[in-house]
């Protein structure tokens, strides 16, 4: 890349923390510790309805329509009623333990350790993060990767979520960067890229599972490892 960047903002979700692998990771826990083979077949079928349901509540949660308190029960309350099994405590407690365990798992994207341990000699690494303050913080600390970072900006500190401008430029401002010495990168089209594009930030779009899109972005990988060419 010709342009002389200083900071480098990832998102963590889905770009450094393994957030797929670590989330079946703990919904096959969940299968079992609380037996749920007595109304669901298989592990597997249970996570494809669970990550379909999951995924509605979570774009409900985006637009405001349902407080995050509400979402970590309601996906898996949902999820047994589809199974004709109607129970909110059971809900709750199933919620309470993936809240619990998921942010412990410890899964990185392929190559993360390697590639921030280029990073960190070039660069000033930041996160910017839509996910809860207090689960973030526990998958830096137990994938053991919070010190490579200068800055993690919070949507819930901002107010705001990404792709929202406002949340660009609390973190430019917080990291004492400028938009021109700044690139974002992230898995995530409309919030990570989208959204950098809006306040005139450079942006590498991972497409780790290399969907096809016709998406207008600047540079695209399908492994972090790539960053250590480009770079
Ligand atoms: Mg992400």
């Amino acid at each position: 890349m010709i342009k002389k960047y200083e900071h480098i903002f990832f998102d963590l979700d889905r770009t450094l923390w393994h957030f797929d692998e670590n989330s079946k990771n703990v919904l096959h826990d969940i299968f079992s510790q609380f037996s749920l083979s007595s109304y669901i077949s298989n592990a597997e079928e249970f996570i494809e309805s669970y990550q379909i349901i999951n995924e509605d509540l979570w774009e409900q949660y985006r637009k405001g329509t349902i407080e995050k308190e509400q979402l970590r029960s309601e996906r898996f309350y949902q999820t047994l009623l589809k199974y004709d099994k109607t129970d909110r405590n059971l809900s709750i407690e199933i919620g309470d333990y993936y809240l619990e365990h998921s942010p412990k798992q410890t899964t990185l994207l392929p190559f993360t350790v390697e590639v921030l341990d280029y990073l960190k000699e070039k660069y000033i690494l930041h996160i910017i993060t839509n996910g809860f303050e207090e689960v973030q913080l526990i998958k830096l600390n137990s994938s053991g990767i919070m010190n490579y970072f200068d800055q993690i900006i919070f949507s819930e500190k901002v107010g705001v979520k990404k792709p929202h401008p406002l949340i660009f430029k609390k973190a430019i401002k917080e990291a004492n960067a400028s938009i021109n010495n700044s690139l974002m990168i992230g898995d995530d089209y409309y919030a990570d890229i989208y959204g950098a594009k809006r306040v005139g930030m450079d942006s590498i779009y991972f497409n780790f599972y290399k969907n096809s899109h016709q998406l207008e972005i600047d540079r695209e990988i399908n492994c972090l490892s790539e960053l250590m060419k480009i770079l």
